[in-house]
């Protein structure tokens, strides 16, 4: 399997693990994959970036363990550790957004 791939795969069975709530997983997966893209010298894909919180590095599901606002301009994300980003939302369309 080519790196890119198993970045995606891991982005996958982090938002699975996400919304089983196995949060320690989900942060290994991402671990896992930050490490790949590193190793390759790849750039981690931004869709999956958008779900990660920066300060903790939890996979943030909708609902569960995150808060996703959006007003005129951007997104803000609000993790439970009381992180939020914020970023425009028209450049990358979000998967996951309307569960
Ligand atoms: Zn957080």
């Amino acid at each position: 399997m080519i790196a890119e791939e198993r970045i995606e795969k891991l982005g996958q069975l982090a938002r699975e693990a996400g919304i089983k709530g196995e949060e320690i997983r989900a942060k290994r997966y991402i671990f896992l994959a930050q490490k790949i893209a590193q190793r390759h010298r790849l750039k981690f894909p931004v869709q999956l970036k958008r779900f990660i919180c920066s300060a903790c590095g939890t996979y943030l599901v909708p609902g569960r363990n995150a808060r996703f606002r959006t007003n005129k301009k951007c997104v803000v994300v609000s993790c439970d550790c009381g992180s939020h980003k914020r970023y425009p939302y028209k450049k990358t369309k979000l998967k996951g957004m309307e569960e």
